[in-house]
């Protein structure tokens, strides 16, 4: 099926991947066009792809900004098959990388400083439209044409299936904690929701020394939690008793649930001062009683990865500490059954797709 570089007329590259086409999110096989490779750009042929809670909340309009037919995917791990002109960053051979965003004005002061996914006119790896008016395609499919500067260099070292998932769930959870200063050992983190982005958390905040809890709905997760991936504690959220009695204790809380959820809890955990972090993307608004956050200077914050210096000390960083995601790694045919799977939180802690083998 693969057809890397065979492209028409004006280069443009041929294409197959999995499209969700409305909002049943079901995805089927998709033949399409990317780019001809530019002077900048780089063409992967995909090896790995992460399956993001995001690509389901997108194959499924729950933002209500999706674009069909959609390829989802934005946890992508490549091997590099073409370089242009002016590339100075990869060479033809090297692994790649991309996560969340292909593309960014490259002017305002966001990008400027290298956090291109808060410029306004950030491009997603997919259901976006890019400069020239064409849709973004992800990475459920056999290649991609990408800018050199919204990719980063993954060390062969690495094993690649399991390093997929940083491009996404690695950056979201180590961006807001470099930003907020949260690296200190012996500060005291929450994690709540032992998922895609909140087992690497753990991972990430071990690593950096400091004392972590868990915050989670499912008891059978505990084990993994504390002997696996080194939590300190772990809470049952349906548990009063237990909230109970960790309040006030956290200087901060990363929050990665999915779905709808009361963080009014989570604000009692906090130290004051304490801040807690947004990270999951559930559809409808959350509730916020003020007063506790008044009372004890509390913040709430929100946060969407990193550029690609950020990715690429992350990375770096995942490398040297070994942390990679605990994968399930799934063939393409498999993709519609895995995505009700993460629908109903059975898996762990993240599907990756063998693209290259299965597609
Ligand atoms: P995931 O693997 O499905 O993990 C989400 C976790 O949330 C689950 O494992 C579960 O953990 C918990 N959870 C699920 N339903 C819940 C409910 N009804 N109440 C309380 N907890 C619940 O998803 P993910 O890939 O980590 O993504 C998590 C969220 O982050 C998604 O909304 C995704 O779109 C978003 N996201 C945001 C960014 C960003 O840039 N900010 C990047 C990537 C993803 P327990 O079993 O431990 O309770
Ligand atoms: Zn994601």
């Amino acid at each position: 099926m693969s057809n890397v570089l065979a492209g028409s007329e004006k280069g443009e590259v041929s294409a197959y991947g999995w499209a969700a086409r409305d909002d049943s999110g079901i995805l089927s096989p998709f033949h399409f066009t990317r780019r001809a490779n530019g002077d900048n750009d780089i063409t992967l042929e995909i090896l790995y792809c992460g399956i993001c809670h995001t690509d389901l909340h997108f194959a499924r309009n729950d933002f209500g900004m999706s674009i069909y037919p959609m390829v989802p995917g934005h946890e992508i791990v490549g091997k590099v098959t073409k370089v242009g002109g002016k590339v100075t960053k990869f060479s033809v051979g090297d692994i790649a990388g991309v996560g969340g965003s292909v593309g960014s004005c490259g002017s305002c002061s966001e990008c400027s400083e290298g956090f291109y996914v808060y410029c306004p006119k950030m491009i997603l790896t997919y259901s976006a439209r890019c400069h020239d008016g064409t849709v973004t395609q992800g990475g459920y499919s056999d290649n991609l044409v990408v800018d050199q500067n919204f990719a980063v260099l993954i060390p062969k070292s690495m094993p690649l299936a399991s390093t997929a998932p940083l491009l996404c769930a690695g950056i979201t959870v180590y961006s807001p904690l470099k930003y907020h200063g949260l690296t200190e050992p012996g500060l005291h983190l929450g994690v709540v929701g032992l998922g895609g982005l909140g087992h690497v958390a753990v991972k990430f905040a071990k690593a950096f020394g400091m004392r972590v809890t868990v915050i989670s709905t499912s008891p059978s997760k505990k084990k993994e939690a504390l002997e696996r991936f080194g939590a300190d504690a772990f809470l049952v959220s349906r548990d009063q008793q237990q909230l109970q009695d960790a309040v006030g204790t956290m200087d901060a809380i990363i929050d990665t649930v999915s779905a709808n959820h009361s963080i009014q809890p989570l604000i009692g955990l906090l130290k004051t001062r304490g801040k807690l972090i947004l990270l999951g993307g559930p559809a409808k608004p959350l509730e916020v009683l003020a007063m506790p956050l008044l009372l004890g200077r509390k913040m709430i914050a929100g946060s969407a990865g990193g550029g690609r210096e950020e990715i690429q000390e992350m990375i770096n960083f995942a490398a040297k500490h070994n942390i990679t995601a605990d994968v399930e790694v799934i063939s393409m045919e498999y993709v519609n059954t895995a995505m009700e799977r993460l629908e109903k939180n059975d898996v762990k802690y993240r599907f990756v797709i063998d693209v290259a083998n299965t597609i």
